[in-house]
């Protein structure tokens, strides 16, 4: 980061640390124990976790602007058959059926809030990338096409149960089982575009169902990465898999 940025990342800093002793001043001191002082969180923490081929990003005021080729950092029955990464389907579906696609370099660029926070109308997610996982391979939401659901479409899972479309953007619509393998099913996994953070289908040995989950598919507790606690969304083996009725923040831009 060069040094002026800096500079502006603390004139934002310092305006809203005074913003806070404020209202922090104006509450009771038993409110506040019970109830965050503002409905912003801060995902800085987690952005050292990602990591990813072809994956970078900077921090830009209150944004996060990810730069990512979208290629997976594990094997798959869809890399080219020359790439040291192609391997053979060897996951348990006995239905498995491999789609025409093959996984090609993206350039998709996502400007994500930094401190994310609930938006007054929830936006339904769109058909295409509505976040990126830890290693840069982008979110896709419940959906196969415009009303069309995953049921046929799951088939065409591979073995981390990823694909890739037409275009070759490989994605993830249920739980990116190589992230869950490699950093635990308790494991941050990602963003989506509204800044909340992604996490597997446990939390404290707890496997989580839609029960636990809001109609966003998420809900407010500390993590390990969060210690305040923070609003984030769960994948979990339930359909809506990762997102039900849309954001639960505004979501930032994705371009290609
Ligand atoms: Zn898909
Ligand atoms: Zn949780």
């Amino acid at each position: 980061m060069s040094p002026s940025k800096k500079i502006v990342n603390n004139l934002i800093v310092i305006p809203s640390l005074f913003i806070g002793i404020f209202l922090a001043c104006s509450n009771e001191m038993e409110d506040l124990e019970i109830e965050p002082i503002s409905n912003d969180y801060d995902i800085s923490p987690i952005l050292t976790k990602f990591e990813g081929t072809g994956l970078s990003f900077e921090i830009s005021g209150e944004k996060v602007i990810f730069t990512t080729q979208d290629l997976p950092n594990h094997t798959s029955p869809y890399w080219p058959s020359d790439n040291a990464l192609y391997s053979e389907y060897n996951g348990n579906n006995p239905d498995y059926r491999k789609n025409p696609n093959t996984i090609a370099s993206q350039n998709i660029v996502l400007t994500i809030p930094l401190y994310p926070s609930e938006a007054s109308y929830h936006q339904p997610t769109p058909l295409g990338a509505i976040g990126i996982s830890r290693n840069g391979v982008v979110f896709y939401n419940q959906y196969a096409g415009p009303d069309q659901p995953l049921t046929t479409e799951i088939n065409s899972f591979d073995q981390w149960a990823g694909h890739p479309q037409m275009r070759g953007e490989y994605h993830y619509h249920i739980e990116p089982i190589y992230l869950t393998t490699t950093f635990g099913e308790d494991a941050f996994l990602g963003l989506l575009s509204d800044g909340f953070p992604v996490y597997g289908p446990v939390e404290n040995d707890h496997v989580i169902t839609n029960e636990d989950l809001d109609a966003y598919h998420g809900h407010f507790s500390v993590t390990v990465d969060f210690p305040e606690g923070i609003y984030h969304y769960h994948i979990n083996n339930e359909d809506p898999y990762l997102n039900g009725n849309g954001f639960f923040g505004t979501p930032g831009s994705i371009t290609k």
